[in-house]
């Protein structure tokens, strides 16, 4: 039997988890104070998933950078690539929020999107 300490990042509260596997399995969740913990525990020793957020190159724009997110969790293990996928990019001016940046980054199935609004420069 593997067991896992976690801190739990549903909320502020934090709860300390004690988390037991049985072949990478979760068998036992204990340390938190509602559902969330148990979930957030199983998710995370068996598919653990991030949001990325970074910011991209804008070219003619009232600013140089916009802030962009995935804009859902994507695997841990695709972070990188996604990241890697980011720092190549740069988009021209208008910049509207929600505006898909990447289509499908690293093959997650995932859009990157701005999370800003940069008008162009005139
Ligand atoms: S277990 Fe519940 S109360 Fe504790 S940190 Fe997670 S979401 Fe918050």
């Amino acid at each position: 039997m593997d067991s896992r300490d976690l801190i739990c990042i549903g909320c502020p509260m934090g709860c300390n988890l004690q988390v037991e596997l049985e072949r990478k399995k979760v068998t036992k969740v204990t340390g938190n104070i509602c559902p969330r913990g148990k979930a957030y525990a199983e998710k995370e020793c068996t598919n653990p998933t991030r949001i990325v957020t970074s910011s991209v190159k804008v070219e003619n724009g009232q600013v140089d950078m916009t802030s962009v997110k995935t804009e859902s969790d994507i695997p841990k293990d695709k972070i990188f690539e996604c990241m890697k996928c980011i720092r190549r990019v740069k988009i021209k001016a208008p910049v509207e929020i929600g505006q898909v940046i990447i289509e499908n980054v690293a093959g997650t199935n995932v859009n990157v999107i701005s999370t800003r609004k940069v008008k162009c420069n005139i």
